[in-house]
């Protein structure tokens, strides 16, 4: 079955693709990398002796890696018009080009971010499924709306990051980032650049944290691994991560990649909310 994708691009929703793509550097080591994988094919054992079920709750569905009726009609994908800066939606007609009203009051340290859907309903628990080790199968697939949402991005991009993840959180969720983004950055020329930037400490969980209290717990918590430091010197760098919020964290990746020499710095995400201030 295939699903009109907003703004006209066609594509099977929820095939799974198998993670790939884009030129590696600095990746995982070969024993971790191994386990990934023999992880993923156990995990593909497992989802063949099972009923195929929604990738979103547990309706069953007729063919594996799909959406039920019902949750793909309340998938919220982001849609023009939206702010040229932050991305956020705009609920009246705009021009190309237009900022929202965050955005003129305080210019965040990104060039541009996009985000394919709505962190809300179905968008929410997408972004919580990306978390769970029995649903590995939906990252490629949602790699695939970001890639569809983040075009202009991936275009002008000359290397792709994601937003690093902690150290000890578990091995499913760093398997699902990296298909998603292999997923996400296929069509673009840029090289994928697993672990460009590292925690430099540790921070608190974000979620029960007010928007300025964000900003102070992930400040300077990240920065560019010494190795490729020189790499990122005057390159147009986009950053990938599953949702955006406050822009907290994305903040804090853009400038330790602005203040190691980035020229810009775009931020990709699966999810975003509805605007820059909740
Ligand atoms: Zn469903
Ligand atoms: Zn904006």
């Amino acid at each position: 079955m295939l699903y009109d994708m907003p703004g006209g691009a066609r594509q099977s929703a929820m095939a799974v693709d198998p993670a790939g793509g884009g030129r590696l550097i600095g990746g995982m080591a070969p024993t971790q990398a191994w386990r990934q994988a023999a992880q993923a094919l156990m995990q593909g054992g497992m989802n063949m002796l099972l009923p195929p079920h929604c990738g979103a709750c547990d309706t069953a569905v007729d063919m594996p890696g799909r959406l039920c009726a019902d949750c793909w009609s309340k998938v919220g994908f982001t849609v023009a018009p939206y702010c040229a800066r932050c991305g956020t939606p705009f609920e009246i007609e705009a021009e190309n080009g237009a900022l929202c009203a965050a955005c003129m009051r305080t210019p965040p340290a990104y060039r541009r971010a996009r985000a394919a859907i709505l962190y809300r309903n179905v968008g929410r628990d997408l972004v919580l499924v990306l978390k769970m080790a029995d649903r590995t199968w939906i990252a490629p697939a949602l790699g695939g709306w970001m890639a569809g949402a983040g075009a202009e991005l991936l275009r002008d991009a000359d290397l792709i990051a994601p937003v690093p993840l902690h150290r000890w959180r578990l091995l499913s969720r760093r398997f699902n980032q990296s298909a998603m983004l292999a997923a996400a950055s296929r069509a673009s020329g840029a090289t994928l650049m697993p672990d460009l930037l590292v925690r430099a400490r540790a921070t608190k969980s974000q979620a029960r944290l007010s928007a300025v209290e964000r900003r102070h717990n992930v400040q300077g918590a990240f920065r560019l691994r010494r190795r490729h430091a020189e790499l990122v010197r005057d390159k147009s760098i986009l950053l990938v991560d599953d949702v955006i919020t406050t822009g907290a964290t994305a903040e804090a990746c853009v400038k330790a990649l602005l203040g190691g020499g980035a020229a810009a710095v775009d931020v990709l995400t699966l999810a975003r909310t509805l605007n820059r201030s909740t």
